[in-house]
């Protein structure tokens, strides 16, 4: 079980040493920046559909601790290839495994996603990892 928790560190410092898709989103409206007042991160999220309505780009900017800078690139790479839909059930089902109402076993499915699961035991912790989330929401409910 160390071993595990160790490999699960070593995603959340590689993704936050290496976010994926980080991009200069400061084009974007000041309303569109999340934050989480408590540990000082702000997330902004875009995301491009295809002409399928798969999520083609899935960008976001902002800085924060490990935590919220390791989920937003964890949830960007994740996020690729999904139907708005897929990505509403994905965001959701993240939401309650942070709230301890879903086994953080169910984040396995989603590859090194897992490696937040932990997260849930850290209430402090689960309002950075979840940030990323409600910027999520946020831009999935601007074109539904
Ligand atoms: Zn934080």
């Amino acid at each position: 079980m160390e071993s595990l928790d160790q490999l699960y560190q070593e995603i959340i410092l590689d993704h936050y040493k290496f976010p994926r898709n980080k991009a200069d989103l400061s084009h974007l409206p000041d309303d569109q920046v999340h934050e989480n007042p408590s540990c000082g991160d702000t997330v902004t999220l875009e995301l491009l559909f295809d002409d399928e309505g798969r999520i083609s780009s899935s960008c976001f900017d902002g800085h924060g601790c490990a935590i919220s800078t390791a989920s937003a690139s964890l949830m960007s790479e994740r996020l690729l290839g999904k139907t708005r839909q897929e990505a509403v059930r994905l965001m959701e089902n993240f939401i309650l495994v942070m709230r301890g109402e879903l086994e953080p076993e169910k984040l396995e499915e989603w590859g090194d996603l897992a490696a937040l699961g932990g997260v849930a035991k850290f209430p402090l912790r689960v309002k950075c990892a979840t940030l990323p989330w409600h910027a999520l929401e946020a831009a999935l409910g601007d074109d539904r």
